[in-house]
């Protein structure tokens, strides 16, 4: 069986080495030695002077939220994991779909404008399989209008903007290490941003507002992750060139053998160092899509319809405007097994039954 994606699993006895000093210190979370140790790890890196470590991707695009006050509107991206969209509706907020731009998949700048109203508070977008938005244009919206950033940065570690980690834009970005994901902690999320301010507040957030034992500073929530988790990233990160580079080897050698007549590819944005966090293929139409994964799926292997349904036809939003990209886009494409131990000769069956 070949899946779409598996977890880079380290050498169990590195692991190993540091649950025990976990064990000897009986110390399980709470900011623990091995999570400072990671925010520290990390910090490096990506080059970053700050950044949260908390329990999931979710709950930092909630708390980034929540930490800019934002309640209203916010423009969005309706080709995107439901996390992007349920996150917005689960703080109170309404989500205002922007199409995308059917070359990058990203949210089109070039049509936020016209959504834009007194109540729009924000704009939350996903850098789309790792591939950065247009950055510039959506932060000169964003100041000529007075709206807050977010960059749901969830597919993008790894990912450099003109020389930069991709999690320095925007006025918050979040990102995930889920297991799934390119570099993964089991279970946990990120928060960078390059306000102190902000940063301060979301440490609050993301321990119950705890100031001490007896004071709170504000309303929050547990957002904390855990000694293991921690330990898992501390592993992984030692991996991070190697997964790196696998996945840019396996992604060309997609990219030289599909038929690029039959299917088109996803542009990635200028000035951008990729991180090849998926291989999305995109058919003439959804039977096409379909008759491909039906074929795969009978020699077991299991590609994904990322992201389907595109998120206005969620039952808990009000779909407005035209999506007629993202609906298209989300109908019609595939993300093909990637992988850090996906080997080459099922790459070429892989290759094989989608030019037939
Ligand atoms: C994975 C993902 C999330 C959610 O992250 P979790 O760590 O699973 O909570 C959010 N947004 C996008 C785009 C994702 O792919």
């Amino acid at each position: 069986m070949i899946p779409v994606t598996r977890p880079f699993t380290p050498p169990i006895e590195e692991y190993q080495r540091l649950l025990e000093g976990i064990w000897n210190r009986n110390w399980f979370t709470n900011n623990g030695p091995l999570v400072n140790e990671f925010e520290l790890n990390l910090k490096k890196e990506l080059g970053l002077r700050n950044l949260l470590y908390v329990s999931n991707g979710t709950i930092a695009i909630q708390i980034a939220i929540k930490a800019l006050s934002i309640t209203k509107k916010v423009i969005t991206t309706p080709f995107s994991y439901v996390a992007t969209t349920s996150s917005l509706v689960w703080e109170g907020c309404t989500p205002v779909f922007v199409d995308i731009d059917p070359d990058t998949f990203n949210i089109d700048p070039g049509k936020i404008e016209e959504c834009i109203d007194e109540d729009t508070e924000a704009i939350l977008a996903t850098h789309c399989f790792g591939n950065p938005c247009d950055i510039d244009t959506i932060e000169k919206i964003a100041e000529k209008y007075g709206l807050k950033v977010i960059y749901d940065a969830a597919h993008c570690f790894g990912t450099k903007y003109k020389g930069k980690s991709i999690f320095n834009y925007g006025d918050i970005s979040t990102t995930s290490f889920h297991a799934t994901k390119l570099f993964h902690t089991i279970e946990g999320g990120g928060i960078f941003t390059p306000h102190l301010d902000l940063v301060k507040r979301m440490s609050y957030m993301r321990n119950f507002g705890h100031d001490g034992f007896h004071k709170f500073n504000g309303v929050g929530i547990n957002g904390k992750n855990s000694e293991m988790h921690a330990a898992m990233g501390l592993v992984n990160l030692k991996y991070i060139d190697r997964i790196l580079k696998r996945r840019r080897e396996k992604s060309i050698f997609y990219r030289d053998r599909i038929d690029d007549s039959q299917f088109s590819f996803q542009k990635i944005e200028n000035e951008t160092e990729y991180n090849f966090s998926y291989f999305p293929i995109v058919c003439k139409n959804e039977s096409e899509a379909l008759k491909v994964k039906n074929k795969l799926e009978r020699n077991n292997i299991f590609p994904r319809r990322y992201f389907y349904p595109s998120l206005n036809s969620l039952d808990y939003v009000h779909n407005t405007g035209n999506l007629i990209n993202a609906e298209q886009i989300s109908r019609s494409i595939l993300c093909l097994p990637l992988f850090y131990e996906l080997s080459k000769k099922d790459q070429i069956l892989i290759c094989n039954i989608i030019n037939e």
